[in-house]
């Protein structure tokens, strides 16, 4: 696997600064085919960055992690979007099992300790699946929550492995009119006001006027799941969704 030093990596960043999602895509493609994998929570505002794999690099393996707590909307809507773009899924599950976490820990860990639940639940069963591949698409956004505001297109992660987030610099406008321009179909719980949906115990709807993030976690200062900043944290980073 080829290694990306922080000299490499300044340049790529440079290189990218004003490339489109569609060029970083095809430079990840082939530069690591399918050692490269793209998360997905398969929600309204994934559907651009899926419908540009379905037509850059439809071969990615694109992941799902079930917690077991999804809606059955979401499950649906990432059938149908497997269907209609031509997806390579890949689902990835918890080492333990929804009964076994009721037994060790009991009900509603998800209110009690959200982080450890997410971190069971996500980013325990994604760091397995990342281990041996070289990148990790993800379509994180700097617009989404300060975390976020600090990446930057490509970024190290742990093993050399690396983050590449060719949606960085769009925002949520951006996203509402490429699914308007090429009429892609949206979560059929958007019509209720779901902007941005995870889970179900941790989701509610937006009301108006709200950040299109708020309804998750709510009434907790929690806004990552830690797979965007926990998974393949890189040597020496500090910040630990
Ligand atoms: S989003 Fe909520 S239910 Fe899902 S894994 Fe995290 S804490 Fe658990």
């Amino acid at each position: 696997m080829q290694q990306f030093n922080t000299d490499d990596i300044e340049s790529l960043n440079d290189r990218f600064e004003s490339a489109t999602a569609a060029e970083i895509l095809s430079w990840a493609w082939e530069q690591f085919g399918t050692m490269l994998a793209v998360s997905s929570s398969f929600q309204s505002q994934s559907v651009p960055l899926l419908h540009l794999i379905s037509r850059h690099c439809p071969a990615v393996p694109v992941v799902f992690l079930d917690t077991g707590f999804h809606f059955g909307a979401t499950l649906r809507f990432r059938d149908q979007l497997r269907e209609e773009l031509g997806l390579n899924i890949e689902i990835l599950h918890p080492e333990i099992q929804q009964n076994e976490l009721m037994q060790r820990y009991g009900e509603g860990l998800y209110r009690r300790d959200p982080d450890l639940c997410c971190h069971i639940n996500k980013v325990e069963p994604m760091d397995r699946y990342m281990v041996g591949k070289s990148a990790w698409i993800s379509g994180v956004r700097r617009d989404q929550t300060a975390h976020r505001r600090t990446l930057r297109t490509i970024e190290p992660a742990a093993g050399g492995m690396l983050k590449i987030h060719p949606m960085l610099a769009w925002t949520s406008r951006d996203v509402w009119t490429y699914i308007n321009d090429f009429n892609l179909p949206v979560h059929p719980l958007l019509e209720k006001g779901y902007f941005s949906i995870g889970c179900a115990p941790c989701t509610r709807p937006v009301g108006a006027g709200e950040d299109e993030r708020s309804g998750r976690w709510a009434g907790n200062d929690k806004t990552e799941c830690g797979i965007h900043t926990e998974s393949g944290r890189s040597a020496g980073d500090s910040d630990s969704n």
